[in-house]
Formats: structure tokens, C-alpha cells, sequence
């Protein structure tokens, strides 16, 4: 732990990341070299500890303000069944997308009434799943969703809890593919142009539906705590509203997620208190200012809790020297596991994970191992100088890296392990060729030829 103070990238690994014996950076106690060579590159590592200090965090931030918020993960940022059982322990609920996210949680052996189920086209299976698992909210998304689910849940004979996801018209200033509750969005009902209150009125006389509250998600990465404020402003006006016309009573309000992490040593993001500060107060203020009960409130983070967790292990193969011009250093993996910087332009750091403290002499671009130019996990940073074999380690790579990992270039997908004192657990194995095949290869293709009508 020696040289811990003069690295300041340290901040930006897990709780535990310290500089460990032979100049090698360690997490949850292990060694990271020594993870390489175990499980082999590229490697995802998750800190239990990290995961659960930011749980105990929002649990404590979020509670102190106003006791009765849930919160609840949003799967999609990264979900596996050692994850799920993690939260659980923790308190938390679920926010799911698909059916197959469902399928993880119930596997997982989650309680079903702690699973809030989102997205903008749920399909009529997915709906069904939903209402005979038990899920404890479906969060309404369009007209075509309303209709569909009444009908089912009257069919089931039975009544679902659902929340109406708005879109409030708030611009959250954010990279344009993450901002979801401006008005030209594919997400939730519009309040600027009636059709939130006509969703509300179906909502509430619709047999098989009960309407417990509203839904908002203003986006994600969101380094400004005014976006919050303003949307739950326009959501309380909207529920008091309603109130008046059509004796609405809104008993929950989800803020979503959203909340930002940092990525990069120069650009910080806001503490979770900040957030539970701006969050609270809006909500207080405005609940007393239109006179209604305060509601349940439950946030959605996703990438907040799992980011600063996770650490992404890749091994330096070769590289190439264009004079004059740029140093690429490349590594065995690159968007086929964390596509990020490729779609969104996103940042990181990195460290070489066997050469911590060494100083930084050499200005390189990292890239990645797949056939497309755009393949560049780190543009211009300053390295020790790189060796094949020696191993990079890049912080904050816990969310939106692994669930959005492909097969491209028929490449397998990476291990993942989740470590705690001086221990690791592989919580998924790498992938294998077999598995690349396995949805192929039985039956035979001549016996899955059908006729096809006409
Ligand atoms: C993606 C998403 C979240 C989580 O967003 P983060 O930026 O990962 O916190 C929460 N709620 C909804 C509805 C989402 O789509």
C-alpha cells in the first residue's frame, strides 16, 4: 500500500485499490496481475465492497431525507445473479426492460414485488410474464402498452400496480442518445401536449390496472442536479392537477436514474448527497407549496452503483509507430466488450496494472483488437512505456461495459470476477468457442427446414 498517496488515479478504482507488492495494483485484496494471469484477459473485476458502500450510500443519503424512498437498480447498466443476490441483501429493487432481464432476476430467486418492469415496446409475452411472475410495478410507456395490459391483467383476473412514465420536456444536458424526457423522445407521455393526462384518465378507469403514481427519467450521466429539480416541479404541478380534475392521488413518484460518475481524474461528479439533497428538497417543497402528501419516492440508479466497482484488465499485445503522428499500443480486447467509447465518445483512464508508480513517459492511444477504425479505447494518454504482456487496467468500467458486449468478429465475451478480501469469485466464466456455435449446431440445419406456406 505504499505509494498509495502519490497516485491520484487511484481514486477513480474501487475502495480498495491500492499499490500492492511489486509495484502491482491490487483490488479487494487480490492482486491484479495475478487475476490476469489466473482468469486470463480481457477481465472484468468487480470490488464487493465498492458495490456495497454505494448501496449503504444512496440507502443512507436518499433515507435520512425522506425515510420512505426505495431504491432501485436498474439492471441494464450490468446484471449477472451474483449482482442481483448482492442487492437483495442490500434492500434494493429492480428496474428491468425485457424479459430477459426478468429471467435473471427470477433465477436470482429476487422477490418479484420489488421488480418495477420499464421499456417503450414491451410485447404482449413479456407483458404476460410480468403479471403472472407478480412483478411489483409495470411502468407504462405508450397507449398501445395501457390497452394491451389492461386487457391482460383483466384476463388473468388480476389488478397491476403500475406507475405512467411522463416525459416532462426537460432538457438534462447530456450526450444526445442518453437524454430521454425531452419532448422529442421515444419514451413515456408527453404532459406539454394533453397526452399525460389522457393516459392518466385511461390509467384510472381501466379494469386490471391500479395507477399508484408517475415516472420520469430525465437520462443518464447527468452532472447537473437542475434537471431533477425542474422535472419534479412540472410532475407535482401535473400530479395537483389531476388531482383537481379527476381526484388523482399520487401516492409514488419515481425520479429515475441518471446520477454521474466520474471517468476521468479532471472531471468530478457530484456526490449522491447532492442529488438526495436536490431530489428531497424539490419534492418537499413543491408537495407543500400544491398541498398534496408527500408520495413514496424511489430513484433508479444504474451506472452509480456499479462503475467505480467494476475495473477492466486487458493484456498489451503489439503496437504501431506512425512518426510524427501517434503511438497506438493494442490490447486483447476493445468495444467487442466495452463499446462505450466507440458509441458515445465516452473517456477513461488507465493505469499499467504492473508498473504502478513508474513514471509516465510515454503519450499513446490504446486500441482495441476488432476490425474497425473506430476500435480506440483511450485516445492520447500518458503511459509508463508499454510492453507486450504487460497489463493495462482501466477504472470505472463497471457499467454499460459487459451488457452491451458482443460476439463481433466472433470474439468471446470476457470473464467477470467479483473480489473481497484477498479473494476471488468467478461469477462468469469467459466464454468458449463452443459457445459461439451452441445456438447452431443442434439440431443439424437440414432438420430445421419447414415448410412455409404460401
Ligand atoms: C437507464 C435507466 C435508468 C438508470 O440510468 P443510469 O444512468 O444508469 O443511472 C433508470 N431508469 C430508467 C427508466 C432507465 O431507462
Amino acid at each position: 500500500m505504499e505509494n498509495e498517496d502519490t497516485l491520484p488515479e487511484l481514486t477513480l478504482f474501487p475502495h480498495t485499490a491500492a499499490t500492492g507488492h511489486q509495484g502491482h495494483l491490487a483490488i479487494g485484496g487480490c492482486d491484479t496481475a495475478a487475476l490476469a494471469a489466473t482468469y486470463g484477459t480481457p477481465l472484468y473485476i468487480f470490488d464487493e465492497t465498492t458495490l456495497r458502500a454505494k448501496c449503504s450510500e444512496y440507502r443512507r443519503e436518499f433515507g435520512e431525507r425522506h425515510p420512505d424512498t426505495l431504491a432501485i437498480y436498474a439492471c441494464k447498466a450490468f446484471a449477472n445473479q451474483a449482482l442481483i443476490r448482492l442487492l437483495q441483501q442490500e434492500g434494493f429493487g429492480l428496474d428491468v426492460v425485457s424479459g430477459g432481464e426478468m429471467h435473471l432476476a427470477r433465477s436470482a430467486g429476487f422477490p418479484p414485488g420489488l421488480v418495477y418492469f420499464h421499456g417503450n415496446n414491451k410485447s404482449g409475452d413479456e407483458l404476460r410474464q410480468a403479471l403472472e411472475w407478480g412483478v411489483g410495478r409495470v411502468v407504462v410507456d405508450n397507449f398501445h402498452e395501457l390497452d394491451q395490459l389492461g386487457r391482460l391483467a383483466a384476463g388473468l383476473g388480476l389488478t397491476q400496480d403500475v406507475l405512467l412514465r411522463l416525459s416532462p420536456g426537460v432538457d438534462p444536458h447530456t450526450h444526445s442518445h442518453v437524454a430521454t424526457g425531452i419532448l422529442d423522445s421515444k419514451f413515456g407521455f408527453p404532459i406539454a401536449t394533453g397526452q399525460g393526462e389522457e393516459a392518466l384518465t385511461r390509467a384510472m378507469s381501466t379494469p386490471g390496472l391500479n395507477l399508484v403514481g408517475l415516472h420520469t427519467h430525465l437520462g443518464s450521466s447527468l452532472y447537473e442536479v437542475g434537471p431533477y429539480r425542474e422535472a419534479i416541479g412540472i410532475v407535482l404541478r401535473f400530479a395537483a392537477g389531476m388531482r383537481q380534475r379527476h381526484g388523482f392521488d399520487l401516492a409514488e413518484m419515481n425520479v429515475g436514474g441518471g446520477f454521474a460518475v466520474q471517468y476521468r481524474l479532471g472531471s468530478p461528479a457530484p456526490p449522491v448527497s447532492a442529488y438526495a439533497a436536490a431530489i428531497v428538497s424539490a419534492m418537499s417543497d413543491g408537495t407543500r407549496e400544491l398541498g398534496l402528501r408527500p408520495p413514496r419516492l424511489v430513484i433508479e440508479p444504474g451506472r452509480s452503483i456499479v462503475a467505480r466497482a467494476g475495473t477492466a484488465l486487458y493484456t498489451v499485445g503489439g503496437a504501431k509507430d506512425i512518426p510524427g503522428v501517434r503511438r497506438y499500443v493494442f490490447v486483447d480486447g476493445g468495444m467487442g466488450d466495452n463499446i462505450r467509447p466507440a458509441l458515445y465518445d465516452s473517456e477513461y483512464e488507465a493505469v499499467a496494472a504492473n508498473k504502478m508508480g513508474q513514471p509516465r513517459t510515454e503519450l499513446v492511444t490504446i486500441a482495441g483488437k476488432f476490425c474497425e477504425s473506430g476500435d480506440i479505447l483511450i485516445r492520447d494518454i500518458r503511459l509508463p512505456g508499454l510492453e507486450p504482456g504487460d497489463i493495462l487496467a482501466v477504472p470505472a468500467a463497471g457499467a454499460y461495459s459487459i451488457p452491451m458486449a458482443s460476439n463481433y468478429n466472433a470474439s468471446l465475451r470476457p470473464a467477470i470476477v467479483m473480489v473481497r478480501a484477498g479473494r476471488a469469485t468467478l461469477i462468469r466464466r469467459r466464454e468458449t468457442y463452443a459457445d459461439l456455435t451452441a445456438a447452431e449446431a443442434d439440431p443439424p440445419p437440414h432438420e430445421m427446414t419447414r415448410p412455409c406456406g404460401n
